[in-house]
């Protein structure tokens, strides 16, 4: 179910069972007057947003979510998400933290109802692949061939000028491509599980041992260079000691180096969190199978479906150098991210693209299919080229009708007659062949 929709029952289900909202409440536990008390049952979406999205729905405790510049400030400054201090499973969690996540990815992004009151569900997962911003859904109200009306293109494309290219797909298309593949990932775990993990730890493995390299050595530069910088301050320090550096200018150099040590201190922590998260990777192939579990037969794509399962999916842009319009499309699924189905021994290798055999197959389709206006188009176009023909021609007179009638006449006449002194004249020529022939002998 859409998010707008499920507050909007919260709405109607609270206000009618005279639920107080949280102000009247609070005003009321504390012994205050409740503020605007004709309001004082009428809830909005937006407060149910704030309580539903906290995270200690799935059993955590969260502090430090707010600062005060100064103890005398009464007013309370919002801190950002990344700098909370969260305490996991501290209480019994109400829902857990997977469907947690899934309902707040489904509420980032506005998405807005077509005609018949259905948003897209696929807007806000779809990214372009070459510039990374988020696809925009568009739709016309005349249906149009092929689908052709409904479509995605790179949110970059719609600005002046154009930050990146249109990256156009159609939104049916991309509906299928989703569909296939998570029904196809969905067959193969239901298939065969024990193969599934490990085909998701390798690859997971693969992936963060290329990553974990490049990491590890970016921590090694960073912690051999906050050596180096403990080296060059005890020198500087020697030095101002020995009075071959001035007061001020130490205090100038050392200032930068311990800024910069500051922040390489920062980076290491940052690395070494990252590589902590990459060896904790057992769990991701189960979490997938148990979101798999779920569903026995997907038959058809909704919202819900779509963030249980899909992550992000990355469009780039169409190549038609081949002949024909190539997309590729990356899906990144939950957890897992991209994975590759292994290939069947015994599948057909597909034949290989021809340009030429494909454009005159397109052709015989389009005839097939549209044959009764194609030659009726064809017809009309010829009796419109004779009618242009005849009306180009001079209007002749009664005479002229007359002699031309009477020259065709004259020519049939002439022709007979040459056909009849052809003829005779072969006769002749029998009859003459005839007589000159030596006579047989008679035995
Ligand atoms: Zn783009």
């Amino acid at each position: 179910m859409p998010c707008v929709t499920v507050l909007m029952l919260f709405e109607y289900i609270l206000t009618d069972e005279k639920v107080l909202r949280p102000e009247a409440y609070i005003a009321l536990r504390d012994g205050h007057e409740i503020p605007k008390p004709s309001e004082q049952y009428t809830w909005y979406g937006r407060t149910i947003q704030n309580i539903i999205f906290r995270p200690e729905y799935h059993g955590v405790t969260v502090n430090f979510r707010t600062y005060k510049d100064s103890y005398k400030d009464k007013r309370p400054k919002q801190r950002p998400p990344e700098e909370w201090l969260v305490f996991e499973n501290t209480q019994e969690p109400i829902i857990d933290k997977v469907t947690w996540e899934t309902a707040q990815k489904s509420c980032v992004v506005k998405r807005r109802p077509n005609n018949s009151g259905t948003p897209n569900p696929i807007t806000g997962l779809a990214y372009c692949g070459d510039c990374g911003r988020r696809m925009y859904n568009a739709r016309k109200a005349k249906v149009l061939k092929y689908d052709s009306h409904d479509s995605y293109a790179c949110s970059g494309h719609s600005t002046y000028p154009p930050k990146c290219t249109m990256h156009y797909i159609k939104t049916s298309s991309l509906q299928s491509l989703l569909l296939d593949t998570i029904r196809s990932v969905s067959h193969f775990v239901q298939e065969d599980e024990a193969e599934f993990v490990r085909l998701v730890r390798e690859a997971s493995e693969l992936k963060n041992d290329q990553m974990a390299k490049v990491q590890r050595k970016q921590l090694a530069q960073h912690q051999k260079r906050i050596s180096e910088l403990d080296n060059i301050i005890k020198k500087l320090y020697e030095e101002k000691i020995t009075g071959g550096l001035t007061a001020k200018r130490f205090e100038i150099l050392v200032a930068d180096y311990e800024q910069e040590q500051e922040d390489l201190e920062y980076q290491i922590d940052q690395l070494q969190e990252a590589l902590e998260q990459f060896s904790d990777d057992t769990g991701k192939a189960d979490k997938f199978i148990s979101i798999v579990r779920k569903y026995t037969d997907i038959t058809e794509l909704t919202g819900t479906i779509l963030n249980e399962f899909i992550d992000k999916v990355h469009i780039f842009e169409a190549d038609k150098s081949s002949g024909r319009r190539e997309q590729r499309v990356d899906i990144h699924l939950n957890f897992i991210g991209q994975f590759v189905l292994p290939t069947d021994p015994n599948a057909v290798e597909p034949e290989p693209f021809d340009p030429v055999e494909n454009r005159r197959a397109q052709w015989r389709e389009h005839y097939h299919r549209n044959k009764e206006t194609i030659n009726a188009k064809q017809n009309e176009r010829r009796a419109k080229q004779k009618a242009d023909k005849l009306a180009a021609q001079p209007v002749k007179t009664a005479e002229e009708l007359a002699q031309e009638e009477a020259d065709r006449k004259e020519k049939k006449r002439a022709y007979q007659r040459k056909y009849q002194r052809e003829s005779q004249r072969k006769k002749r020529e029998a009859a003459k062949a005839q007589t000159n022939q030596p006579p047989t002998l008679a035995v």
